[in-house]
């Protein structure tokens, strides 16, 4: 897997923060954002829930070589916007798939796993042969293949994408991404991204009886 930031808000931390301190002043953002306590604004008016202030930054990410099986729990976070390979108009000739760790660890299983998957890309290849297109040979394809997807959030969505998606509820390659994408975001907007993660970095774990019992374990920064 690969996770790059593409592009992002410059000065994205003084904006929102000019932003949010725009709201109870006399004076214009423009005006603020030249001496403004990034962190501490932020810290206060984020932690009030006047969340809307970090939308005004966006963040564009180019995720490589991840499964379908991640993409597809991706593109359930409704307030973004995607471009992902189409597999109507690549057709991927050769085996191009994820293989998750607990598979890795098990010699009998990574054998039986890539065997199949040896065995789904000859079909998909024998039906392209056969005239059949990539559009309908893709059914085939398993969970597993590899894709690209380009994402774009802004930072309110991002940071509901790290409680849900770094939190160790969640599945282990979305929570490989989320925490890549959370580190790329805390380098660039570190007051913004100061307390993003799972709900733990910020106080009690909602999980109940699901929780992993390990208050407090991912704060990065
Ligand atoms: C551990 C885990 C397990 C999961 N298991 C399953 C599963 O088994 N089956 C399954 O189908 N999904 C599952 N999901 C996906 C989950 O249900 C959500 O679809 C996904 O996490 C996107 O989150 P979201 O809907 O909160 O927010 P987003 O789509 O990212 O939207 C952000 C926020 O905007 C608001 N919002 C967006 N759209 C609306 C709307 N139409 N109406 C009102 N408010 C809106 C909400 O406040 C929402 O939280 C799972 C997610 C996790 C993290």
């Amino acid at each position: 897997m690969k996770v790059v930031l593409l592009a992002y808000t410059q000065g994205a931390d003084a904006i929102c923060a000019a932003a949010g301190k725009s709201c109870y002043s006399e004076k214009p953002s423009s005006e603020i954002r030249e001496d403004v306590d990034s962190e501490k604004t932020l810290s206060k008016i984020v932690g009030m829930g006047h969340l809307s202030v970090v939308e005004h930054a966006v963040f564009t990410f180019s995720v490589e070589g991840v499964s379908r099986a991640l993409t597809h729990q991706l593109v359930r976070h409704r307030i973004a916007s995607f471009s992902q390979q189409s597999q109507r108009y690549v057709s991927l000739k050769d085996p191009t798939y994820v293989v998750p760790p607990t598979v890795k660890g098990d010699p009998e299983a990574e054998r039986r796993f890539e065997e199949t998957m040896d065995a789904i890309w000859k079909a998909y290849r024998d039906l392209e042969a056969m005239g059949i297109p990539a559009e309908d040979a893709r059914y085939l394809l398993p969970n597993g293949c590899t894709t690209n997807i380009t994402v774009t959030m802004n930072a309110r969505e991002l940071l509901h994408l790290f409680s849900l998606r770094c939190c160790s509820r969640a599945q282990w390659e979305i929570r490989e991404m989320a925490e890549r994408m959370l580190e790329l975001c805390q380098e660039v907007s570190p007051a913004i991204f100061k307390d993003a993660g799972p709900p733990c970095v910020r106080g009690p774990c909602p999980e109940g009886r699901l929780s992993c019992g390990n208050p407090r374990r991912r704060r990065i920064s």
